[in-house]
């Protein structure tokens, strides 16, 4: 159990939980770290391996149009990792929307582990690995197929095949952003976790909240710190497993 560092002077997690009723989670890939995906800028994560080309650049849309072959060889390897597990963080969430307590989860993974712990009401702003369209004809495909397939997963009608996961230069669903600012508009809580919140628009959004509590929970630290009620440094899913879910 690492140390947490807790700056703020106010109520404890526990104790702010217990008195909301909106709450909504904020998150990013630090959330999925304990269940074995890497992100991208803690000192493990992808930003600081060596590849022939920078992530950022890997992960673009112009990259994809290039270098089709290439991007498929880093998505299958670094971003549909096999076998990944909800950890104690996605279940707890799942806990507290199941008791009326957590109005949405706002997601920037792409991983589809908050609906694999049972999650319902998730906006995923970045898409989801989970869903594959033909460039050609629309067709879906699931994550098995590109898993499964070599090279350039194609269509039966030939078309190139292309994740439903939003590259750099793609703009966001728009259906989604504005679902994920309105719940964040309403939330009475906010729990921003495991963002380094410097992928934007995404980190602009937890600027629509208008509640009472704020709580930033993240191994490092963040440009919201500085305006968060309570802050905790430390792993989210070991933070959040100690919360009791009360009605
Ligand atoms: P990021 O890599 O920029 O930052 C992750 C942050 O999480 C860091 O500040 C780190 O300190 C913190 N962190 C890591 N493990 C943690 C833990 N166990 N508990 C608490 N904090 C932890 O990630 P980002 O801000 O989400 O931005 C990266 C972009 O990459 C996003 O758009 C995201 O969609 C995408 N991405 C997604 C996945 C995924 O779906 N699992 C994985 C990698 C990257």
């Amino acid at each position: 159990m690492e140390q947490y560092e807790f700056l703020g002077d106010c109520m404890t997690l526990q104790e702010i939980i217990d008195e909301s009723r909106r709450i909504v989670f904020f998150g990013g890939a630090g959330v999925s770290t304990e269940s074995g995906i890497p992100d991208f800028r803690s000192q493990d994560g992808l930003y600081h391996q060596r590849f022939d080309y920078p992530p950022e650049e890997i992960l673009s849309h112009s990259f994809f149009e290039k270098h089709t072959e290439y991007f498929y060889r880093f998505y299958r390897e670094k971003l549909l990792v096999e076998g990944a597990e909800p950890n104690a963080a996605h279940r707890k969430l799942a806990e507290l929307e199941k008791a009326g307590k957590l109005s949405a989860v706002v997601t920037q993974n792409i991983d589809g582990l908050h609906q694999m712990a049972g999650s319902k009401n998730v906006f995923e702003l970045h898409g989801a690995v989970s869903r594959n369209y033909c460039t050609k004809c629309g067709a879906f495909y699931n994550a098995d197929y590109i898993r499964n397939s070599e090279g350039v997963p194609r269509c039966t009608c030939g078309g190139i095949i292309k994740p439903d996961v939003v590259l750099y230069e793609e703009p966001l669903n728009e259906e989604t952003c504005y679902g994920a600012m309105r719940a964040i508009a309403e939330a009475d809580c906010l729990i921003v976790a495991g963002t380094s919140l410097t992928v934007y628009p995404a980190a602009s959004y937890i600027r629509y909240f208008r509640g009472k509590h704020f709580v930033l929970i993240n191994r490092d630290k963040t440009p919201a710190d500085s305006y968060a009620d309570l802050v905790l440094h430390g792993k989210v899913g070991e933070i959040l497993s100690a919360i009791e879910v009360k009605q």
